[in-house]
């Protein structure tokens, strides 16, 4: 055990990557390279070499790195005031939950720091809406009141979704791996195989008070929903009066070209959270409703210190003036065509991938069979080439970058990925060969 150093360092003295396992807690295994500055879809690292990012750091950075407009709006508000407790409100709060309500099938918004946050506080809402609304003793008025108590508590969730990291979330994401050492873990939430219909009925019923989905799967491997699949959801949702949730933490602030992917299935729900690109980098998440289900947060029943604070809502606001843009649309539709098809030829000269999937700018290539399992090799042969990309589990590729990224950039980042592959399969020829 470390005593406090009687002279620490000074602050500003070098760090490198050996200062993560010096310091930090080892639930991460970030790479070697640190990268210290951005611009658009460019990253330098320290030692300056400059990379081309189609990670966009996991589906957040949806206006690149840097944007003017962006930062010039944290500036603008890191000189007015940054922080004032939700026993005040504030304008950039307001006029983000207005936009967001203005542009979405919402009534309320509710804001938090996270994806996990904001989904933590739709699960709460949908356990509150459910005790409001069917008690468990309608007759029983003074009962019902003072105690609430309901038995519509259960949740219909989806094998391999995330939903974060809290306990309720990651529980309710049904992937053992990040629930496994965290027992007990809430009860009630039950799980069917994502995209089958017939699996979920046999799940809900009127003890069901939320299911909860994302309309594509992110880090399950970029799996998009059928669209019969979420409209049975939602008719099956409405026939035991449970709340449809829908988590757009990944496939939402235009990530798929339009604002909420919910717009593209024409399918709406009652509850949905959105984080990651919303706040472009900035941390903030927020939670949307209807007026009829927001009664149910009444005052004292839910908060955050931080949530809706003015930095992050400003930057917020700036992010959603770019994302819901006509332009920003048709360049993710273009860049999306082109991202593709180039993985696509991709795929056919190096026969490393079975599928290239995905909506928009989140874009999935599955590993072909001999490769499987090597989507982390893949990454680090990509870093090689100067090119930043994603996993979405151990078999399949995933690129999320900025929603402005330009034509030259992708068509750079294919060339460098061409080459990353090239050296993939060549280091992993003679296990693949085996395993074909
Ligand atoms: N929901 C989805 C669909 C996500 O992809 C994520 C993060 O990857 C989360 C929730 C959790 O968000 P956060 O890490 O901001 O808590």
């Amino acid at each position: 055990m470390s005593q406090p150093t009687s002279t620490p360092t000074p602050s500003n003295a070098p760090v490198n990557r050996a200062t993560f396992d010096q310091f930090m807690v080892p639930n991460y295994a970030p790479g070697a390279m640190i990268p210290v500055r951005g611009e658009g879809s460019r990253v330098w690292d320290q030692t300056g070499r400059e990379l081309i990012d189609f990670a966009g750091g996991i589906a957040v950075s949806a206006v690149g790195h840097c944007h003017p407009k962006v930062v010039g709006a944290l500036v603008e508000q890191a000189n007015k005031i940054w922080h004032v407790a939700n026993v005040l409100t504030n304008e950039p709060a307001l006029k983000l939950a207005r936009a967001l309500v203005e542009r979405t099938f919402a009534d309320r918004v509710f804001f938090a720091n996270s994806g996990g946050e904001a989904n933590e506080a739709a699960f709460k809402l949908a356990r509150k809406y459910a005790c409001d609304n069917f008690p468990k003793y309608p007759e029983d008025k003074e009962n019902a009141k003072d105690k609430l108590e309901s038995e519509k508590v259960e949740f219909v969730a989806f094998n391999n979704s995330f939903h974060g990291r809290t306990l309720f979330t990651v529980t309710m994401g049904g992937q053992p791996k990040y629930t496994k050492g965290f027992a007990p873990l809430p009860p009630g939430i039950h799980h069917a195989p994502f995209n089958d219909l017939d699996a979920a009925a046999k799940l809900v019923s009127d003890k069901t008070c939320a299911i909860v989905v994302e309309p594509i799967q992110g880090e399950g491997g970029v799996t998009p929903a059928k669209p019969e699949f979420l409209k049975g959801l939602r008719a099956l949702a409405d026939k035991h009066n449970a709340l449809l949730i829908f988590d757009e933490v990944q496939s939402g602030a235009g990530r798929t070209g339009e604002l909420y992917a919910y717009m593209k299935y024409g399918v709406t729900p009652d509850i949905l959270t959105s984080a990651k690109g919303i706040g472009g980098g900035f941390p903030i998440g927020a939670m949307l409703t209807t007026e009829k289900i927001a009664a149910s947060l009444n005052v004292g029943s839910h908060g955050s210190t931080y949530g809706g604070n003015p930095l992050g809502c400003a930057v917020g606001l700036a992010v959603l003036d770019i994302i819901s843009s006509d332009a920003t649309r048709a360049n993710v539709a273009a860049r999306s065509a082109q991202l593709k098809e180039g993985l696509r030829k991709l795929a056919d000269k190096h026969q490393v991938f079975s599928d290239v999937r995905g909506e928009g700018l989140l874009v999935g290539a599955e590993l072909s069979k001999p490769y499987a399992g090597k989507a982390k090799d893949l990454i680090n042969a990509a870093e090689k080439e100067s090119l930043m990309v994603l996993m979405a589990g151990p078999d399949v590729m995933r690129f999320a970058p900025s929603l402005l990224i330009t034509e030259a950039d992708v068509a750079e980042g294919l060339a460098r990925f061409d080459r990353a592959i090239a050296a993939f399969v060549a280091a992993a020829a003679p296990a693949a060969a085996k395993a074909a």
